[in-house]
């Protein structure tokens, strides 16, 4: 099968053709219909952060079941399914308390499959799996924790975006903050995860959402995903226009969504006396955050937040109900489509801050 490797951090991937073993116990193979290029597959082609190489990038992921191996009992050839990029084993202390995107299933993979091996070679050479999945190939052989069945009506190009960058932007509002109705919030940084706080918050009912960005064009792409107010950092005062614009109260809450430092300090500094701050970004490995723990006195918050705190198996069909009753945005979110041969292309747009979201269609 056709598919994406990196070699090495600072080299772009290399379209080739592998090798996939089949489904071992309780793993599944599936065609995959799109993958989702997200800034988190970026860090590790940029050597912000580590991982065994070569390897399969590729973590938002949709197809179709194609085999299944022995032992597997949650699906069958032909079921549609999203993939999810934490397994959830069901069984950890954490998946029992309802905190399933904390399993401990998640920590056991390291670059291979929940056997210590991977499925994946090229010749002789060992190819590494990214979050069990991998997504950037025509095919994955992916833990069967890590499937979400879902409606066989929905468009398995579109609902691939279900498998991160959505779940983690409406459920950082929506399971993370708990946002009420009524509130202000802040979101600073409108790119693919960004748009989906601003709509995660539309769904909250909240009554000021004020979108951040130094970039014109995605800031002006928040209004389209029901930002109230738009803030371009780059030419205008932050501080200022949140206290204006909140009738000099600041915002309840206030999430990042870029993984910088500075960018932390600042939606903090947006929140009011007992606000609250989710950091979704991802920030470089080593990066240390600076803060005056005067500012926390006041009832503030500051809380972090992976896969928008959220259950893959309730989370995800959810999302896709909303979409298919149009009260939840995917197609706006897809700027550019690829084939995997341009997927170079496809991270160098990312880069440069041009996309929203960018699928490969397979
Ligand atoms: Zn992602
Ligand atoms: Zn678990």
């Amino acid at each position: 099968m056709k598919a994406a490797v990196l070699y090495e951090a600072f080299k772009p991937l290399v379209v080739e053709d592998l090798e996939l073993e089949r489904p071992k116990e309780h793993e599944v193979l599936v065609k995959l219909t799109a993958s989702g290029v997200c800034h988190s597959d970026l860090h590790y082609m940029k050597g912000d952060r580590e991982h065994p190489m070569p390897v399969v990038l590729g973590h938002e992921g949709a197809g179709i079941v194609e085999e299944i191996g022995p032992g597997v009992t949650y699906a069958q050839p032909g079921d549609h399914v999203v993939l999810s990029f934490v397994p959830t084993c069901g069984k950890c202390s954490y998946c029992v308390k309802g905190r399933q995107n904390l399993c401990e299933a998640r920590y056991g993979l390291r670059g291979n499959m929940q056997d210590g091996t991977t499925r994946l070679r090229k010749g002789s050479q060992e190819i590494h799996h990214f979050n069990g999945l991998s997504t950037f190939g025509e095919y994955a052989v992916v833990p069967e924790d890590s499937l979400v069945k879902i409606r066989e009506d929905a468009p398995l190009d579109r609902v691939a975006l279900i498998g991160c960058g959505v779940p983690t932007g409406v459920g950082a509002v929506i399971n993370t903050a708990k946002v009420r109705p009524g509130s202000s919030v802040v979101v600073i940084g409108t790119g693919g995860v960004g748009l989906n706080v601003v709509q995660g918050a539309v769904l909250a009912g909240a009554e000021a959402i004020i979108g951040v960005d130094i970039h014109g064009g995605k800031l002006e792409h928040a209004l389209q995903f029901g930002a109230t107010h738009l803030i371009n950092a780059a030419t205008e005062d932050v501080m200022e226009k949140v206290r204006d614009i909140t009738r000099g109260e600041m915002a309840d809450y206030a999430f990042e969504v870029i993984g910088s430092t500075e960018a932390i300090k600042q939606a903090m500094m947006t929140t009011k006396r007992g606000g609250t701050t989710v950091v979704v970004g991802v920030t470089p490995a080593g990066a240390e955050l600076t803060i005056d723990p005067d500012f926390l006195h006041l009832d503030r918050v500051l809380m972090g937040c992976t896969y928008g705190s959220c259950y893959p198996r309730a989370d995800m069909p959810m999302l896709i109900d909303l979409y298919m009753a149009r009260r939840l945005k995917l197609d706006e979110l897809i700027s550019a489509t690829f084939k995997i041969d341009d997927i170079n292309t496809a991270f160098e747009a990312l880069d440069q801050g041009e996309v929203a979201r960018s699928i490969i269609r397979y």
